[in-house]
Order: structure tokens, then C-alpha cells, then sequence
């Protein structure tokens, strides 16, 4: 029989989730199979500074909570739409480690985001503060940036070509949303008029 695991493993998915959908969702689900994670954190950004305009961060938090509700695993975490400023990851991870510390930490990301690691604030430390697990495609190859060795691990997740703004375009164009994203952030989207072309609400 394995031993039991003495330190909780919790997973941390950043993200602007303007709006969340299913291929954050699966990038999750497939890494907490992966790592034997314990929870997965789902924790949208307060400002997204380097995205520009997004849309109010409690919209997008409702929307993590819908969309995270009926898996067990999975948490919605307020800690980065609370901090006031610019939502650096080292200042998140410094948080959760802050606050939960016999526990270790699997930050995951995207090959985007992971690409652009060097420029975020203080990256020496977030080696530290997090193991890193990127998510990419079957086949697709990765270019990883310098870090410490076993910093970073990648795992193959089932190609989902669903993206954040090409759900909005697609509000925008009229066209449905059904099934790329959870049927209650479908729901939500429609019921807040987010993503209209003129006048909507944001
Ligand atoms: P996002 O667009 O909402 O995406 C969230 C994550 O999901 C990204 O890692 C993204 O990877 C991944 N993803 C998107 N579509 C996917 C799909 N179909 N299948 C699998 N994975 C998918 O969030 P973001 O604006 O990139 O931000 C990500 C995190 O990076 C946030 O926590 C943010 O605070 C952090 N960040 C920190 C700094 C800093 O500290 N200086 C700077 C920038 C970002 P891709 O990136 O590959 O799309």
C-alpha cells in the first residue's frame, strides 16, 4: 500500500477567465489526476494589467464559482480580486503559502503564459514559492524558459481549441456558447449581457 501523502498538494490555476471555459477546466482536472493533487484553486486575477480592458473582476469571479461548482476538487479563491494593485503570481503564491504552509503548491499554465514567465515580477522567486506545470497539446513542442532543475514539468492535455476570446467574438457574433463552457456560465453571460458589441454591460 503507497504511504499517505503527509503534505496537502493544491493546485493553483491563474487566470483573467474572461469568461472561464472548458479548457480550463480540463487543464485542471487532467493535472490534479496527474500530480494527485488534493484541490485545485481557480484564482482569477484582481487586474490583469498586461491585458488591458477586462471585464469587472466580480463578473469573472462569479463565473469561476459557477463554473467550479460541481467539482469536488475544485475551489474558487478571492485572494488576488482582493489585493489591491496589479496581480503579480508571486505576490498570490506568497499569499498561499503565507497561509497554508504545510502544504505544496502546483501552479499551472498555459504554453502562452509560460512563455512570457521571464518578464513576471520577481521569477527567481516563484521557482521557490510553487512547482510549475505547464499544459500543452499532443505533439506540440514547448520551449521552456531558464529555470531551476525539475521547476517545471509539462503534461499533454486533449487538444481543446477553446479560447476566452473566441467565446466573446462569438457572444459578439451571435453564435451559440453551448458546451464550451458550463451550461451556468452560458446562463450567466446571457443574463449580465456581457461580451455585447455596444452598451453592454462589462
Ligand atoms: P487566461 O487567459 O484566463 O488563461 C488562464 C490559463 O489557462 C493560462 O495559463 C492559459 O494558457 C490556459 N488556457 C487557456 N485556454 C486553454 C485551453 N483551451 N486549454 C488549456 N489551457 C488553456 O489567463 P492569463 O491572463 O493568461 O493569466 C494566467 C496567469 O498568469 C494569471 O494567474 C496571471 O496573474 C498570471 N500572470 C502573471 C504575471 C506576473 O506575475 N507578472 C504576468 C502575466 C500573467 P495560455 O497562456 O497558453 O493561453
Amino acid at each position: 500500500m503507497p504511504a499517505p501523502q503527509s503534505r496537502r498538494r493544491i493546485g493553483v490555476m491563474g487566470g483573467t477567465f474572461d469568461p472561464i471555459h472548458n479548457g480550463h477546466l480540463v487543464a485542471a482536472s487532467e493535472v490534479a489526476a496527474a500530480f494527485n493533487l488534493d484541490e485545485v484553486l481557480f484564482v482569477p486575477t484582481g487586474d490583469s494589467w498586461q491585458k488591458g480592458a477586462t471585464t469587472d473582476a466580480e463578473h469573472r469571479y462569479a463565473m469561476v464559482v459557477i463554473a467550479t461548482e460541481s467539482n469536488p476538487l475544485f475551489r474558487a479563491s478571492r485572494i488576488d480580486v482582493e489585493r489591491v494593485g496589479p496581480t503579480y503570481t508571486v505576490d498570490t503564491l506568497r499569499e498561499l503559502r503565507a497561509t497554508k504552509p504545510e502544504t505544496d503548491l502546483f501552479f499551472i499554465t498555459g504554453t502562452d503564459a509560460m512563455a512570457t514567465i521571464d518578464t513576471w515580477k520577481d521569477v527567481d522567486e516563484l521557482w521557490q514559492l510553487a512547482h510549475f506545470v505547464v499544459v500543452t497539446r499532443p505533439g506540440h513542442s514547448l520551449d521552456l524558459p531558464a529555470a531551476p532543475a525539475g521547476a517545471i514539468s509539462v503534461v499533454e492535455i486533449p487538444a481543446l481549441e477553446i479560447s476566452s476570446t473566441a467565446i466573446r467574438e462569438r457572444v459578439r457574433a451571435g453564435r451559440p456558447l453551448w458546451y464550451l463552457l458550463p451550461d451556468g456560465v452560458v446562463s450567466y453571460i446571457a443574463k449580465n449581457e456581457l461580451y455585447q458589441p455596444e452598451g453592454g454591460h462589462k
